[in-house]
C-alpha cells in the first residue's frame, strides 16, 4: 500500500517544453518525499500540465478533470492541480468549467508547486499562481513575472537517462497571429550560458549522452553579456561540444528567418552537433504566410533551405504545417503541396488549424475552412510526405549508421531469448529499428540498413551478439510511437 499522504500522479500534454517542466515538477517533488504512481485515483496529488496550442489537448483535460470531479467529493484530501499553458491563459475558465480544482499553477511560476501543494493541504483553499499577461506591465516587468524553472535536474525522472533536454530561452516574441504561445510562456529570454553549460556538465556527469537544447525558436538564442559580448546559439553548441561524455548535440524549434550562418557552420564543423534541422515553414502560400504573420516568404524559406544543404551536406530538414488556416484556398493548399513535394523534407508535422481565443487570427480573419476539408487537406499533404519520406529512407538502404540505442520498439515488440526489437536514431534523426539486446540501450552502436518504410529504417546491428539477425517482420512497419518522441514543440 503507498502512503496516500505523499503519492504523486502527474500527466503531461504538449511538447518538449512541458516534458521537460513535468521532469522538473517531479523532480522537486520528489525531494520532498512524493512518490510516482501511475494511477490517478492511487495519488494524493494530482497534476495535469496542460497544452493550449489547439483546442483538442484542452478538451482531452476538461474531460480528463469531468472523470475525477466524483472522486475529489469523495476524497476532499486529495490536491487537484492544472499547471502550464491553459493555467496561465484560462485561469477564470478553468475555475468556471472545474470549480473542483484546488491549484491552478501558470508556466512561469511552476518552482512554487511544492509549496502551493502545501499551502492546499494546510488551508484547504484554492490557489492561484500566475505570470503576468502580455498586456498587464512594461516588456521588463512581464519578462520578470516568468521564472526560468531549471532547478536540479533528476536523472531517474527522465524517460532515459543518457537523454535529456535542456531549456535555453522561454517564451516567444513572434506572435505568429494563429499561436498562443507569446501569451501562455511570455516574452522571449534567453538564459545564460555559463548557467547552460554548467547544466550539460552535470547531466554529462550522470551519464547523459544526448542534450536536446529547446527553445521557441531556439535559433533567435542571444545572450547579452552587458559588457558588448553577445552569445549565440552557435556559441553555446561549441561550448557544450567541449564537455566530455556528450555524443550529440539537438536543438529545436527553428525559426526561418533566424537560421544564420554562423549556426549552419557550427552544425557542419562540430561532430557533436546532430545533423538534422526542424524549421516549420507552415504553408506554400505566400498570402497564408503574410495572414500568419510567419515574417519570411515561400522564396526566403527556399533561399534558407538550400542554403542549409550547401553549408551542411547530408543534412536533413522536417517541417510543420497548419492546414485550413483561414482563407486558404484551393490554390493555396496546392502551392504548400508543391512545396513538400519538392523541399523533401525528412518528415512533417501536419497540424489542422485550431482557433484560438484572444489570437490576433482569431480576432481579425474567420474560420472558414470546414473541418472535413481541413482533413482532407491533413490527409493529402501527408500522403504526399510520405512518398517522399519513403524515397529518402529507401536511399539509406545499404548504408551503415550510428544509432544512439532509445529502448525497446514500441509496436511489434518480439522477445525470445533476451532479444527484442530496439529502436534508436542516427546522426540525422532518422528512426530505426533493429533486433538486439537490452544492454544495449543507451549505447552508440552502428546498424546495418536493410530495409525502409515511410517512418522507419530496418536494420541489423553490428555487435556480433544478436541471435538471428534477422529483419523485423512488415508488420511492425509504422512505428507512430516512436515518432512521438520527436514532435515537435507544440
Ligand atoms: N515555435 C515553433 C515555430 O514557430 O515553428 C513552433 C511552436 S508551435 C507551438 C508548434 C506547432 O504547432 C507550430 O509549428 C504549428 O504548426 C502548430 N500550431 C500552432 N498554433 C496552431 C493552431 N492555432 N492551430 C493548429 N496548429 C497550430
Ligand atoms: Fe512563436 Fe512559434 Fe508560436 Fe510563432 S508559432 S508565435 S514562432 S511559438
Amino acid at each position: 500500500m503507498h502512503d496516500r499522504t505523499k503519492t504523486l500522479f502527474i500527466e503531461t500534454v504538449g511538447c518538449q517544453m512541458n516534458v521537460l517542466d513535468s521532469e522538473l515538477v517531479v523532480g522537486s517533488l520528489r525531494r520532498q518525499g512524493y512518490e510516482l504512481v501511475h494511477q490517478p485515483t492511487a495519488a494524493d496529488v494530482i497534476l495535469f500540465n496542460t497544452c493550449s496550442v489547439r483546442a483538442h489537448a484542452e478538451e482531452k483535460i476538461y474531460s480528463a478533470l469531468g472523470r475525477l470531479r466524483r472522486h475529489k467529493r469523495e476524497n476532499p484530501d486529495i490536491v487537484l492541480g492544472v499547471l502550464g499553458c491553459m493555467a496561465q491563459k484560462d485561469q477564470e475558465e478553468v475555475r468556471r468549467r472545474a470549480p473542483h480544482v484546488d491549484m491552478v499553477v501558470g508556466t512561469g511560476q511552476l518552482a512554487r508547486v511544492p509549496e502551493l501543494v502545501e499551502e492546499v493541504k494546510r488551508t484547504r483553499e484554492p490557489q492561484y499562481a500566475l505570470s503576468l499577461g502580455r498586456a498587464d506591465g512594461g516588456k521588463h516587468e512581464v519578462a520578470a513575472s516568468f521564472e526560468s524553472f531549471d532547478p536540479p535536474r533528476d536523472a531517474s525522472m527522465r524517460p532515459t537517462p543518457f537523454q535529456a533536454y535542456v531549456r535555453i530561452q522561454i517564451g516567444c516574441d513572434k506572435f505568429c497571429t494563429y499561436c498562443v504561445v507569446p501569451a501562455t510562456r511570455g516574452p522571449e529570454q534567453s538564459r545564460h550560458p555559463d548557467h547552460i553549460v554548467a547544466e550539460c556538465r552535470q547531466l554529462a556527469g550522470e551519464g547523459c549522452k544526448e542534450v536536446t537544447l529547446i527553445g521557441q525558436t531556439v535559433n533567435s538564442y542571444k545572450f547579452d553579456h552587458g559588457d558588448g559580448r553577445r552569445s549565440r546559439l552557435s556559441d553555446l553548441i561549441s561550448r557544450i561540444h567541449d564537455i566530455a561524455g556528450i555524443e550529440r548535440i539537438k536543438f529545436v524549434t527553428n525559426f526561418p528567418k533566424d537560421m544564420t550562418d554562423d549556426l549552419l557552420d557550427a552544425v557542419r564543423e562540430l561532430p557533436k552537433a546532430v545533423k538534422y534541422l526542424h524549421v516549420p515553414v507552415q504553408s506554400g502560400c505566400d498570402d497564408v504566410l503574410k495572414r500568419m504573420k510567419r515574417l519570411y516568404t515561400v522564396d526566403g524559406y527556399w533561399e534558407m533551405l538550400h542554403r542549409s544543404r550547401e553549408k551542411v551536406p547530408g543534412v536533413a530538414i522536417s517541417s510543420d504545417f497548419i492546414v485550413g488556416f483561414c482563407g486558404e484556398s484551393d490554390k493555396s493548399f496546392e502551392k504548400t503541396v508543391d512545396l513538400v513535394r519538392e523541399a523533401r523534407f525528412k518528415n512533417s508535422f501536419i497540424f489542422k488549424y485550431s482557433p484560438r481565443p484572444g489570437t490576433k487570427a482569431d480576432d481579425l480573419y474567420p474560420d472558414d475552412i470546414p473541418e472535413e476539408l481541413k482533413k482532407r487537406r491533413n490527409n493529402d499533404l501527408l500522403a504526399v510526405q510520405n512518398v517522399n519520406s519513403l524515397e529518402d529512407h529507401k536511399t539509406r538502404i545499404g548504408d551503415t549508421v550510428e544509432v544512439l540505442v532509445e529502448g525497446p520498439s514500441k509496436v511489434g515488440e518480439r522477445q525470445s531469448a533476451g532479444v527484442r526489437q530496439l529502436t534508436g536514431r542516427t546522426m540525422t534523426d532518422h528512426i530505426v529499428v533493429f533486433d538486439g539486446h537490452d544492454r544495449l540501450v543507451g549505447q552508440t552502436l552502428k546498424v546495418h540498413i536493410r530495409e525502409a518504410s515511410p517512418f522507419t529504417l530496418y536494420g541489423v546491428a553490428e555487435t556480433g551478439e544478436v541471435g538471428g539477425g534477422g529483419l523485423i517482420p512488415r508488420s511492425a512497419v509504422a512505428d507512430p510511437s516512436s515518432q512521438r518522441r520527436s514532435l515537435p514543440l507544440v
